[in-house]
């Protein structure tokens, strides 16, 4: 059960104290670089009758309010992809929750509730957001080490400003390099974050893009820490034709009932966009060189413990 001194001796932590603070100017930052960029920030959505299936389209974390049920948001993806009929560029720090299952509890990179800082961009290319990601990554390594010099001490981390562009790779390539469970080994073998390109349309949702030119592949990216830190971020661009999206739908086995509110929607006509979500705790995590996740948040909730 939930154990009180533990908790206490957590709370009351310098770690935890710094890594916050740490944490806090991530926010800060990561809002004025965004307001500069022209995006507005919205509010985030808990729960909705849709949610991000994330490969595992069994119902999980339902409420049921006035005898309809919603879903506890595991990501924001399709309201950003609506928020874009009110504003080009949007943003949010979204709360998700995602039942992970027992055998990530000592990952260190796993949380069952954790917030991504998630934006969508109106008409955008991949390439487009992949610069943005860059630059937003490298304005917040930059406050960082400016405000926190004391904490980074502290943590012993010496953290470095890495050039743009970052390097890329595609799926297939890694896979091919470095074998099926490749994220490991690349993101220990690299000294500065890396994109992941094209991944193959099997191992991801329905709402990344499909290469017209490349069948089976995606026009998608993940941004991987280096130092065994592993993935920063997914995203790319989405589906946005009817037609299509009700296709991809189907090919994953889920029934079109499930999705009926954002069909009707993409039935009028969804804008062409592309976007991201980068998790706020394993940014907090790398920045300062952790490799307990417990301590880049209060009340952290890992796989199959029970927390406040
Ligand atoms: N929905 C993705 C995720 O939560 C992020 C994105 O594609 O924007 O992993
Ligand atoms: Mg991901």
């Amino acid at each position: 059960m939930f154990d009180v001194d533990k908790a206490l001796d957590l709370w009351r932590s310098e770690a935890l104290r710094r890594a916050l603070r740490i944490q806090s100017v991530v926010l800060d930052a990561s809002r004025e670089f965004l307001r500069r960029q022209g995006f507005i920030e919205i509010l985030p959505v808990i729960i909705s009758p849709i949610t991000d299936p994330l490969t595992d389209h069994r119902v999980r974390g339902e409420v049921e309010c006035y005898g309809f049920k919603y879903q506890i948001t595991k990501s924001m993806i399709f309201h950003k992809q609506i928020a874009l009929f009110t504003h080009p560029r949007i943003f949010c720090f979204s709360p998700n929750v995602r039942i992970e299952s027992i055998e990530r509890r000592n990952s260190g990179k796993h949380l069952i509730e954790f917030v991504q800082l998630d934006l969508e961009v109106r008409e955008a290319k991949r390439s487009e957001v992949i610069s943005l990601g860059e630059e937003l990554f490298r304005f917040i390594v930059i406050a960082v080490r400016e405000k926190c010099r004391e904490d980074l001490e502290f943590f012993g981390r010496k953290l470095d400003l890495p050039e743009s562009p970052f390097p890329q790779i595609s799926y297939r390539e890694a896979e091919a390099k470095f074998g099926p469970d490749f994220e490991e080994k690349l993101s220990c073998s690299q000294k500065g974050p890396f994109w992941i390109i094209d991944f193959p349309m099997e191992i991801r949702e329905f709402y990344d893009r499909e290469d017209e030119n490349r069948p089976g592949i995606l026009i998608d990216m993940d941004l991987v820490y280096p130092e065994g830190f592993g993935e920063a971020l997914s995203g790319g661009e989405r589906e946005y034709i009817f037609q299509r999206i009700c296709y991809r739908i189907q090919q994953k086995g889920i029934q079109l009932e499930a999705f009926s509110p954002y069909l009707e929607i993409a039935r009028r006509g969804l804008f062409p966009s592309a976007g991201f979500g980068i998790g706020i705790e394993r940014l907090t995590r790398y920045l300062c060189g952790l490799r307990q996740i417990e301590l880049t948040r209060l009340f952290a909730k890992l796989p199959g413990e029970f927390s406040l």
